[in-house]
């Protein structure tokens, strides 16, 4: 039974099930949804330097007035950023940036050929530095990892990639968990597509909650730790509330068989510019 907000990752640390995701391709200004968030009982906050809003998050934390060592903070080195000496420099921008002396996570945004083997050995020095309490990848396939044993002294805790139901990537989430990886969901709401969905909204009425609430259950139940954007006070509240009920096997398997292998376009990254990081 999962009713409990955390769970932990293979080297103890203990994460929240349910955290903010604060990438938005319209360029939305974070600061207020994380300040909101944060004193509304979110302790968990994704980011990336990709982002360019880290120093909105930043503020947010600051002004939100919780305590550092109640948060658990996440950014992602940026692909342009990967190999050793880059990735070291990366990680003190991003701190310095989000005004921390320390991250909680730090992750490896996406495999870089050629590049992500160096970024994972800096990744592993700032871990032992103890600069970061936890790394992981993002976006990782099973070659990815298995080209990471080799020179790995400590596996990631965590691989974050594209999960909700119409994308399961089921053979590479029982490698991972085989491997004592967690696993993390970004785009749980498939950017809210899957709102109207006939069998998510029959199971959302059946427990009186919403769609959005009854897929994030899914993936709490799945064993995905989630992270669900939304910048409206009335959903970031909703999105937390789903440590009151339980969905049934015969649910779980239900909406799991909705699987289309479907993921969702790649955005525009050209209107992210890195003199715009604010
Ligand atoms: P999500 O699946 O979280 O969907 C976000 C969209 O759904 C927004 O339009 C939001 O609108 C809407 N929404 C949020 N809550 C609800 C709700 N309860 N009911 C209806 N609609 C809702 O998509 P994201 O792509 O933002 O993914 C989440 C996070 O994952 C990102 O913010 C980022 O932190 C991370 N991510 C990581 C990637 C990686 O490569 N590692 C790639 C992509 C995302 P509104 O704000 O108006 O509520």
């Amino acid at each position: 039974m999962l009713n409990h907000e955390y769970t932990s990752l293979n080297n103890g640390v203990k994460v929240p099930w349910v955290g903010l995701g604060v990438w938005t391709a319209e360029r939305q200004d974070a600061t207020d949804a994380v300040k909101f968030a944060l004193r509304n009982g979110y302790r968990s906050i994704d980011t990336a330097a990709a982002y360019l809003n880290e120093g909105q998050v930043g503020k947010a934390i600051q002004e939100s007035g919780v305590n550092r060592e109640d948060l658990f903070i996440a950014t992602k080195v940026a692909n342009g950023d990967q190999g050793y000496e880059s990735t070291l420099r990366a990680f003190d921008k991003s701190l310095e940036t989000l005004h921390l002396d320390y991250l909680d996570l730090y992750l490896i945004h996406w495999p870089v050929k050629g590049k992500s083997l160096e970024t994972w050995k800096a990744l592993e020095h700032l871990y032992k530095e103890k600069k970061v309490r936890a790394i992981g990848v993002s976006n990782f396939q099973i070659s990815d990892l298995e080209e990471l044993w080799p020179v790995a002294e400590i596996k990631p805790m965590i691989n974050q990639i594209e999960f909700h139901p119409y994308l399961t990537q089921k053979e590479l989430s029982d490698y991972c968990k085989k491997q004592q990886i967690h696993m993390e969901a970004w785009s749980p709401l498939m950017k809210g597509l899957l709102s109207e969905h006939p069998i998510l909204l029959e199971i959302a009425r059946h427990h009186q909650k919403t769609v959005a609430q009854v897929i994030l259950r899914w993936d709490i139940q799945n064993r995905y730790v989630t992270i669900p954007k939304s910048f409206n006070e009335k959903r970031i509240l909703e999105n937390l509330i789903v440590f009151d009920f339980m969905l049934s096997q015969e649910e779980m398997e239900r909406i799991s068989i909705l699987n289309r292998n479907e993921k969702l376009p790649m955005p525009d990254m050209s209107k992210f510019r890195e003199h715009d990081r604010t």
